[in-house]
């Protein structure tokens, strides 16, 4: 299953959490604060490309410069 990346309209935090294809657009539950009203976020592993370039793609961890 992708890993999403979301973020509570309710109380602004982020978590990640396992969708199903055919879940991947049902209301997410806040695990903070309960509320279904997280936005999806692009995950920083797969659109690293084009998009403003972060250095610290803190959950993917697969690269890192030692
Ligand atoms: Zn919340």
């Amino acid at each position: 299953m992708p890993l999403y990346e979301y973020r509570c309209q309710g109380c602004g935090q982020n978590f990640e959490t396992l969708r199903g294809a055919h879940e991947k657009d049902a209301d997410v539950e806040c695990p903070q604060c309960g509320e279904k009203k997280a936005e999806k976020l692009m995950s920083a592993c797969c659109t690293a490309k084009g998009e403003s370039s972060q250095p610290n793609a803190s959950s993917c961890g697969a690269k890192r410069f030692t």
